[in-house]
């Protein structure tokens, strides 16, 4: 079958990958340890369930206004006001299928071929494709561990040419869990308005963090950069609700709308009871969200401590998100039964196989001499898992 241009170097998502090939192999009976897609292990809430199948017993079953009902609108508006200082109206909100699918609005209607896009390395698996995906060309610029994975200043500015329309920040960050403190900040901002690039501002993880000081909104720091910034956030990770669906962007009404008419003539509005428990999840009690924190938190100071310890290893002290990305390179070169281990694909696939444990390849992050580990599942499965990524590698020579 002939298939349009634009998905023959299309790639599936990576982490979502892993997980269903680690779980088409559970299924088979294979016991394996899963440090895959992140997805929090704990259940969503229960005030936030009640709330939905409420709404489903009210009637609330029918499309809803594309854009987002009204209460959950609004109870974005209030938790921007609240918790990142930040002062949008209902012109400038919108909901939509998960964060990804925001992303993929914004990539839609702000981007097009000629327009180049500036991602910083580590990053997540979407953004290059979602920006492909709009006819855009990704630009990429790498952060090392020494610099705790995070762009700087210079580096930003050095990216940018005439053609430049936006960077996408992502902090705490997924692979990384690195996170920008207000200098920083306060940098890339003023860097942004002098060139009047848009920032695409993923906060997804803002409430998955370790630090002791709180997350800060990029937009929050001017009214300048807040009317270049496209404010990302959603409802799957804080809420353990990756399956609702829920996802939203906050930014300039023009943009908005141009997103709503995307929306409206693909997927229509987000599922109307998801919207409904998504209105509790913002609204209500936040104790849960805290002790899912704190539990991570548990995890991060075991797992790294335990990954620091493997010989040749090194890993990252992640400042949020539920992920650590530990450098593997160390291995690269050594054999296993005659055969080489040259990156992290291999490394990837030699812990699947002979490890019984699934982890991300770093290369789909855009950093190669690393793997990323989800702590998204329990401690006793990190124990376990860990023990089997120590033993594997003692197999290598
Ligand atoms: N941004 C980042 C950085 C992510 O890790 C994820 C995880 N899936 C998303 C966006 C999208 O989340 P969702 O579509 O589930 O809201
Ligand atoms: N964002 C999660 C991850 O990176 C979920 C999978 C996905 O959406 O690609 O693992």
């Amino acid at each position: 079958m002939r298939l349009a241009k634009r998905v023959s170097t299309l790639k599936p998502s990576a982490t979502l990958e892993i997980n269903a090939k680690a779980g088409a192999m559970k299924a088979e009976g294979i016991d394996i340890i899963g440090f895959g897609a992140g997805e929090p292990d704990f259940d969503t809430p229960e005030h936030i369930k009640k709330a939905a199948i409420d709404a489903l017993k009210k009637g609330y079953t029918k499309y809803t206004p594309v854009s987002g009902i009204n209460p959950l609108k609004d109870a974005i508006i209030a938790k921007l006001q609240r918790e990142n200082r930040l002062t949008y109206n209902r012109e400038e909100v919108m909901v939509s299928c998960g964060a990804k699918h925001a992303l993929y609005n914004i990539a839609q209607a702000m981007f097009e071929e000629g327009m180049e896009v500036i991602i910083p390395a580590p990053y997540w698996v979407s953004y290059p494709e979602l920006i492909l995906l709009s006819g855009a060309t990704p630009v990429f610029t790498d952060a090392t561990e020494e610099e705790g994975f995070l762009l700087t200043v210079e580096k930003f500015e050095r990216a940018i040419t005439s053609r430049t329309r936006a960077l996408i920040l992502n902090y705490p960050s997924n692979p990384t869990g690195a996170t920008y403190d207000l200098d920083t900040l306060e940098g890339i901002a003023e860097v942004a308005i002098r060139h009047n690039i848009f920032i695409i501002s993923d906060e997804i993880y803002e409430k998955i963090l370790y630090t002791d000081f709180h997350h800060i909104s990029i937009a929050s720091l001017s009214n300048k950069i807040k009317e270049l910034t496209i404010l990302v956030n959603g409802l799957s990770k804080a809420y353990s609700m990756t399956g609702w669906r829920i996802g939203y962007v906050a930014g300039q009404k023009e943009l908005i709308t141009a997103m709503n008419n995307i929306q409206s003539q693909s997927t229509s509005n987000p599922t109307s009871f998801a919207q409904y428990g998504g209105v509790d999840a913002l609204n209500g009690s936040q104790d849960e969200v805290l002790k899912m924190r704190e539990e991570f938190r548990k995890r991060r100071d075991y797992i790294v401590r335990r990954l620091n310890m493997m010989k040749g290893m090194s890993c990252f002290n992640p400042a949020g998100a539920f992920y650590v990305f530990p450098k593997f390179s160390h291995y690269y070169g050594k054999l296993f039964k005659g055969h080489p281990i040259k990156n992290s694909i291999d490394m990837t696939e030699y812990l699947l196989k002979e490890g019984r444990v699934a982890v991300v390849p770093g290369i789909t992050f855009g950093a190669d001499d690393y793997l990323r580990l989800s702590y998204a599942t329990s401690m006793k499965n990190i124990e376990e898992g860990l023990n089997r990524i120590e033993e594997a590698l003692t197999k290598l020579e």
